[in-house]
């Protein structure tokens, strides 16, 4: 078991400061943090797992000790493949709580060796989801203040209306 490593899972669709944040105190606990792009079929992501791994890569550029990689099926599996055992979860409020907890206790169930380590949002960011910044970007509203340039840059693309 690497017990100097972490898995960071998610839909990253798109990365924003939010995770960003979690990822960059993550590295400073661990010497090395993985980053599991989980496809998330259900929920019809807006970016394709190659394209929220590009941005993922472009926004961490330079930060030592971050590896970025799809994750198509179970988490479980995927740690069993990695031999990481530690899961890092970023919580923003309550309302994150209950579907965290759930997920924690279910991993556990399928696999003992996981344990969930829950890293609170830093107060700037509790607000920030990928789903408003979509929601958002896709009505003109301007979102440069929550994601890193590069994933601006992709929105900008993708929905033309997306202020600068
Ligand atoms: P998921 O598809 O699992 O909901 P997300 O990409 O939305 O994945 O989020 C991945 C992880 O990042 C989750 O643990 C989520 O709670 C956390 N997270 C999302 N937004 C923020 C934020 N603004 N601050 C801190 N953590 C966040």
């Amino acid at each position: 078991m690497n017990k100097n490593c972490a898995i960071y899972p998610g839909s990253f669709d798109p990365v924003h400061l939010g995770h960003i944040d979690i990822i960059t105190r993550s590295a400073k606990i661990f010497s090395s943090v993985i980053i599991a792009v989980a496809a998330s079929k259900s929920k019809s992501p807006m970016f394709s797992v190659e394209s929220r791994i590009a941005m993922l890569r472009e926004s961490l550029e330079g930060h030592p000790g971050i590896e970025i990689i799809a994750l198509d099926g179970l988490l479980v599996d995927f740690a069993r493949q990695h031999n990481v055992f530690t899961i890092i979860r970023g919580l923003r409020a309550v309302s994150d709580f209950e579907f965290e907890f759930q997920m924690a206790l279910m991993n556990r169930k399928l696999e003992p060796r996981l344990e969930t380590v829950f890293l609170t949002s830093k107060e700037d960011y509790t607000y920030i989801s990928s789903r408003i910044i979509k929601e958002v970007g896709t009505m003109g509203g301007d979102v440069s203040h929550f994601v890193p340039a590069p994933v601006l840059e992709s929105l900008l693309k993708a929905v033309p209306k997306i202020s600068k």
